[in-house]
């Protein structure tokens, strides 16, 4: 890109870094930036530098939040005995907007990949199993249903089994490899009703 003067390249090589950020899209958003208003340019600037300073994983179900504990574990309505454990927090986001869940979360961080060199110890299920040493009724696995995801929950079923607690995995309406955050809420709620104990 040579023909670009070297901040024009600059910003285009920092969007380029972005997943599914391709040359033409980040020369399309640079130039899309740089045609903004001045004003505008720097909200956007500010917003990723304050979301980056100040979020931080929930101390207790280790979601991204700008608080110590997150909104869902900070609420006493909820049932704080039903655990849903998820891969990362969009997929949390897609059972919250069901609005029809009423435990909490454990949020993952990922889900093990022997391909990937990814091990139990890469994600967060030690923090899983210490809070399992507090009062707990249920554990929902809802990772994703691919490879990753199976290999996960079979993983973490046999780890908790022992301790008593009830494990269920959800229905398998979730197409196979599908990400949980691109499936509708009506096949969520139905793979959630559907949930089977392992
Ligand atoms: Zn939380």
């Amino acid at each position: 890109m040579d023909y670009y003067s070297h901040q024009i390249n600059r910003l285009v090589e920092e969007l380029m870094s972005l997943p599914g950020i391709g040359s033409k899209s980040a020369q399309r958003l640079a130039f899309h930036i740089l045609n903004m208003p001045k004003e505008n340019a720097k909200k956007l600037s500010n917003a990723i530098i304050e979301a980056r300073n100040n979020v931080q994983y929930c101390q207790e179900c280790f979601t991204l939040t700008d608080n110590e504990r997150c909104p869902i574990c900070k609420n006493e309505k909820r049932d704080h005995r039903t655990i849903m454990v998820v891969e990362n927090s969009r997929d949390l986001a897609a059972y919250e907007k069901t609005g029809k869940y009423e435990g909490v979360y454990h949020v993952l961080h990922g889900a093990i990949s022997p391909m990937l060199g990814i091990g139990p110890g890469d994600i967060r299920l030690k923090e899983l199993l210490q809070r399992l040493q507090k009062d707990a009724d249920e554990v929902i696995i809802a990772t994703n249903s691919s490879l990753e995801g199976e290999t996960t929950a079979m993983y973490i079923s046999k780890l908790i089994k022992p301790t008593g607690i009830k494990v269920t995995r959800i229905a398998s309406g979730v197409p196979v490899g599908g990400d949980l955050e691109y499936i509708d809420e009506v096949t969520l709620l139905r793979a959630l009703e559907g949930r089977r104990e392992l």
